[in-house]
């Protein structure tokens, strides 16, 4: 068998065409222009990267992008004097700090001094909560985006095996309670599981979110079987940097019946869901109903 592939990089450009859609009729038919925040402590250059990125797709999709650059000194009082500010702005409808922060900043207090209705990234603890007990919530991005591209690709979920390798609170557990609200029967494997290939063979769906380069082989894989590879790790090969993901693809494309490559796999629709967040955000703050397709 070869695979199908799942291009999040096409993906990725109809969600945000979608958004973009959304954001032009809130502009004509209710004067509102929705505004993402993101704020950035330090000069990490994957973080100044990953924040130029959002910036430039935000306004791509015709959204206010404010960003708050602070150095990497910064006090606790005023990250959090900046994101009080932010909270009660109203031209801002999402706030994303941009992780990690410098070791001597309390990444949950900061994380949890976010309004929750304006946290497109999920991760403050009423989101959480209300995400495990299954109300609405705002979703984490990255599993947000595994999830519409598994339910583009298979319709329904129900009923089906669902392993998810990888247990951090920004990845592996959330996806975990999305594919268990989809109505799956999910597996959460992490470092200390017994026999983990035998574990993933019994799946219908593998989404791997680990951190080691190619872990998962071709014949840890179902036949048939959907493969979600969120990894990015960055490995030499042949005296050339490559980047390549937590499975390893070229044998799991012999076995499995569609995979996520990697790139332009996961890595796209993450900003993208990041932009459907703010307009979904946007939309319940001024009590507007939701688009269409662009949360859980
Ligand atoms: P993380 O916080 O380091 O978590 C890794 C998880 O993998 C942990 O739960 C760990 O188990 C588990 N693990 C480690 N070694 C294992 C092994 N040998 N067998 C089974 N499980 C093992 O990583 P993360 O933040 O979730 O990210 C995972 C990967 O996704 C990384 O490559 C990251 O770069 C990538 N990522 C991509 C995007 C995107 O936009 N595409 C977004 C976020 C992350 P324990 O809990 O037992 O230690």
């Amino acid at each position: 068998m070869t695979a199908a592939i799942i291009d999040g990089k096409a993906f990725a450009a109809t969600v945000r065409e979608k958004v973009a859609g959304h954001v032009a009729r809130l502009k004509e038919e209710n004067g509102i222009t929705p505004g993402l925040a993101v704020v950035l402590v330090g000069e990490d250059p994957a973080s100044q990267v990953y924040v130029r990125s959002k910036g430039k797709q935000t306004v791509e999709v015709g959204m206010n992008s404010y960003e708050h650059k602070m150095d990497a000194d910064t006090s606790e009082a005023d990250l959090l004097a900046v994101i009080e500010k932010l909270n009660n702005d109203p031209a801002v409808h999402g706030i994303l700090v941009q992780l990690p922060l410098p070791g001597h900043l309390n990444e949950d207090l900061i994380i949890n001094s976010i309004a929750p209705e304006k946290d497109v990234d999920g991760f403050h603890i009423s989101n959480v909560g209300l995400l495990g007990t299954g109300q609405k919530s705002m979703v984490p991005c990255t599993p947000l985006g595994c999830l519409m591209m598994l339910r583009d690709y298979h319709g329904s979920l129900s009923g089906m095996n669902a392993v998810v390798i990888g247990r951090s609170n920004i990845v592996g557990k959330p996806m975990a309670q999305l594919l268990l609200g989809d109505s799956c029967t999910v597996t959460i494997a992490h470092s200390r599981t017994k026999d983990l290939p035998e574990v993933v063979r019994g799946a219908d769906i593998v989404v791997a979110a680990v951190g080691r380069p190619e872990m998962v082989p071709g014949d840890w894989i179902r036949e048939g079987a959907t493969v979600i590879d969120v990894g990015i790790n960055r490995i030499e090969r042949d005296g050339k940097t490559r980047l390549v993901g937590d499975v390893d693809f070229e044998s799991a494309s012999k076995v499995a019946g569609a995979i996520t490559p990697v790139p332009g796999g996961v890595g796209p629709m993450t900003i993208a869901c990041l932009l459907a967040n703010t307009v979904t955000a946007c939309c319940r703050a001024n009590g507007l109903a939701e688009p269409e397709g662009l949360t859980a």
